[in-house]
């Protein structure tokens, strides 16, 4: 069994994410008392109610007196709001980390509220579904999925390896990375794919009427997985894009470029072109199964049983 790694832990926002980790550390006994605040009065009479916490508070400041280990879960745009209540608060060689999806704008609005006796160590666990609220959380969701963690310039290695070996005790692989690289790879990787998510389900609806009551009745051709990640937290969103402005519009950029090349490519139906470009995209889904980070089932391995009847064969 992994010994008690820290003495207490604060996790401050109880969403998906916060909720997922305390019930990660509950289940495996990784701290000795588990702490969760969060604003909204109706969110702590709910974590009371499922009980995966040993206290509930509404006061985060005063919480986070006598913690060893901060993880602020709140969305990015209320980050630096939340280090200015508990930065003053801190204990000498507190951590303070985070889960949030953009990590230069988080650093630079959480680094000014902390103590020279803390250590700031922000994280980003690249894991998550598009449900919110203390219901949505499970103790599984970190299991076999990255946890990148970007520590400042001259971060203590001593509170880097103690978050680090935290993260690696809910079953997620820890990869350290400059907190630059990690907002153009993830602004890629996640921001754009739910950009375009947004985008081509909004199209949809916009459609008119009859054709709009179409695409939802064909919607498993493809659209679906679109409107899965489209149905994600509207405030989340709003603030990555907000928070990853820079890093989107470079990659938002280089998108469009290769769009226009594919849209070229059907407009002088060139084959060629549209068919070599498709096969090394089938090459990378390959080894994204490889790696682990998919399932090579069909249909992402929906099992026929849960699909509507309409849609098995
Ligand atoms: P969520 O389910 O919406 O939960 C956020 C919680 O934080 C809500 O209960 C919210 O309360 C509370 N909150 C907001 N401002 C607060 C404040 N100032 N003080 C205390 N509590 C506050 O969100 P989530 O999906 O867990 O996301 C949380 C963070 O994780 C975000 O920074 C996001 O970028 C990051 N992340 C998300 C995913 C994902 O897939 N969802 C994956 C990786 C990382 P209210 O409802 O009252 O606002």
């Amino acid at each position: 069994m992994t010994p008690v790694l820290f003495e207490r832990l604060l996790i401050i926002g109880a969403g998906l994410i916060g909720s997922s980790i305390a019930r990660a550390v509950r289940e495996r006994r990784l701290v000795r008392t588990l702490v969760v605040a969060d604003q909204d009065p109706a969110v702590c009479a709910r974590v009371r109610e499922l009980g995966f916490a040993d206290e509930v508070t509404g006061n985060a400041a005063e919480a986070a007196r006598e913690a060893d280990l901060i993880i602020v879960c709140v969305p990015v745009g209320a980050m630096g709001a939340v280090a200015a209540q508990i930065g003053p608060q801190l204990k000498p060689g507190a951590i303070l980390s985070d889960v949030g999806s953009v990590k230069g704008a988080v650093m630079s609005v959480m680094a000014p509220h902390v103590p020279a006796h803390a250590h700031l160590i922000p994280a980003h666990p690249v894991a998550g579904t598009e449900c919110s609220g203390p219901d949505a959380g499970f103790a599984t969701l970190f299991e076999n999925r990255w946890c990148i963690i970007t520590p400042p310039e001259g971060a203590d290695e001593t509170a880097v390896e103690r978050l680090s070996s935290l993260w690696r005790a809910m079953g997620a692989d820890v990869e350290v990375m400059d907190l630059r690289r990690h907002d153009l790879v993830l602004a890629i990787t996640s921001h754009l794919p739910h950009l375009i998510a947004y985008n081509i389900v909004g199209t949809a609806a916009d459609l008119e009427e009859d054709m709009a009551s179409e695409v939802i009745k064909y919607s498993a051709g493809g659209f679906r997985d679109f409107t899965r990640i489209a149905a994600s937290d509207p405030t989340m969103w709003r603030d990555i894009f907000l928070y990853n402005r820079e890093a989107v519009l470079e990659m938002l950029g280089r998108f469009t470029e290769d769009l226009t090349a594919l849209q070229r490519a059907i407009r002088y139906g060139d084959g060629e072109k549209l068919f070599d470009h498709f096969t090394r995209t089938r090459a990378i889904r390959r080894s994204i199964i490889e790696m682990g980070q998919e399932t090579d089932a069909p249909d992402f391995g929906r099992l026929a049983a849960e699909k509507p009847r309409h849609e098995q064969s």
